[in-house]
């Protein structure tokens, strides 16, 4: 079988910060093949846009240090490059879209320029070669009449058509991997279903592969074949989708599934995972979940429990899984 296209081995980070260290990525371990969506979702806090700027090295240093870890992309650690190399992967090889594409995108640009700039740093190209790849790529994202567009700034786009253009920068130059962290989180939800499409869309034409980040399950569901569940900077469950879905092996993954707000139980209150994330300066001991799990027993505040990594089928980070 072919190597994946990205492996995380054991990806552990940290930022020093006034009050002390706090371990925000711990032991994180994944792998994505070509052309494969994979999704990743936790609560806010667990360590998921850690993991997504990790990739592309994006982390500033200090606070950020990677104390252990690889990052294989294409049989090669990205954490050995230097950032001229790094500069050469980013937009061309691996791209990332953010949440809010306001914060994004350069307001005193338009966009064409800002789209047209990808084409012209990554692929050599002229002006004129550019601007026509740009009003093409454009069409790709479905924004109507390119053309005229393509001349206006940020402000004058609304949130979805916003998002549109991001993702148009992020697959300008035909990426192998697509880092999309949240880029829904911040749209309306029939916007958000209609970003989903286009995304789904443009992976499948492409051939590209997609780690999809979100807060959501019921969203990470709609795009991703494979599902990692983070906690307080692990994976406390993985395993494709029909599985985590249909029996989920982890207290937290059945509170997350619970918590999804579906028409059948919309006479219900929803169901709420008691507590909140574990200060990462200071975790519990044993497993970090245990304060908020109503199966905890006396092994799981002693000794925490490990996932392991790489199998295809669906694993959890839990001492009773599934029981
Ligand atoms: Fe709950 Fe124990 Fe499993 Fe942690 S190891 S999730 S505390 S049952």
């Amino acid at each position: 079988m072919e190597p994946p296209l990205l492996e995380v081995k054991d990806l552990t980070v940290q930022f020093h910060l006034r009050r002390g260290t706090l371990r925000a990525v711990e032991n994180l371990s994944f792998f994505v093949r070509e052309g494969e969506t994979l999704g990743i979702v936790g609560e806010t806090g667990c360590g998921k846009s850690v993991t997504a700027l990790s990739i592309l090295r994006l982390l500033p240093s200090p606070p950020c240090e990677v104390v252990k870890g690889e990052i294989i992309f294409e049989t090669e650690d990205l954490l050995k490059k230097g950032e001229a190399e790094m500069q050469k992967i980013r937009g061309r090889k691996i791209s990332m879209i953010f949440q809010e594409p306001m914060t994004s995108l350069n307001p005193s640009l338009t966009i064409g320029e800002q789209i047209a700039e990808c084409f012209r740093v990554h692929l050599g190209c002229s002006k004129r070669e550019a601007r026509a790849r740009t009003e093409q790529i454009l069409n790709t994202v479905h924004i109507p009449s390119p053309k005229a567009l393509m001349d206006r700034y940020p402000h004058e786009f609304s949130g979805g058509m916003r998002q549109r253009v991001m993702i148009a920068i992020a697959l300008a130059c035909e990426p192998k991997l697509l880092v999309a962290d949240e880029p829904t989180t911040a749209l309306d939800v029939t916007i958000q279903g209609q970003i989903l499409d286009l995304l789904d869309e443009l992976r499948g034409k492409m051939n590209i592969a997609l780690v999809f980040i979100s807060h959501n399950l019921g969203v990470v569901a709609q795009l991703c074949n494979r599902i990692g569940v983070m906690y307080a900077g692990s994976f406390v469950e993985m395993g494709d989708k029909e599985s985590l879905f249909t029996r989920p092996l982890h207290p937290y993954t059945t509170g997350l599934l619970k918590a999804i707000p579906l028409p059948h139980r919309r006479n219900e209150p929803l169901a709420a995972i008691r507590g909140s994330v574990c200060d990462l300066m200071n975790p519990p001991r044993g497993c970090k979940f245990h304060p908020r799990c109503h199966k905890a027993a006396e092994i799981c505040r002693v000794t925490p429990p490990v996932l392991e990594p790489n199998s295809s089928v669906v694993q959890a980070a839990c001492h009773f899984a599934g029981e």
